[in-house]
């Protein structure tokens, strides 16, 4: 199966969570982000949960439209591709 709107919906879940943990710890400028991205599954269009590989490419897009008006705003998103079916974030580097 092939949905864009996967990518998509995986990088608002990402920047969801990064806006919590920049609330958390106070950050308002974050100069880059490392995540680790495996197969992830979602559900969404109606369609029930299923499992996809990510785009990077389309993920990066989708991460920096997303985080518009967010301390992540200017961000570089160095995302590497891993084994599993997870997502998680590895590093947060403020300036
Ligand atoms: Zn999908």
């Amino acid at each position: 199966m092939l949905c864009e709107m996967h990518d998509f919906l995986l990088a608002k879940e990402i920047v969801d969570e990064l806006k919590k943990i920049a609330q958390e710890k106070n950050l308002t400028k974050v100069k880059s982000v490392s995540l680790e991205i495996g197969q992830v599954s979602l559900a969404h269009d109606g369609h029930p949960e299923h499992t996809e590989d990510i785009s990077v490419e389309n993920l990066e897009f989708g991460l920096k439209s997303i985080a518009k008006n967010t301390p992540f705003e200017s961000t570089d998103f160095k995302i590497k591709k891993i084994e599993g079916d997870s997502w998680k974030i590895v590093e947060i580097e403020v300036k």
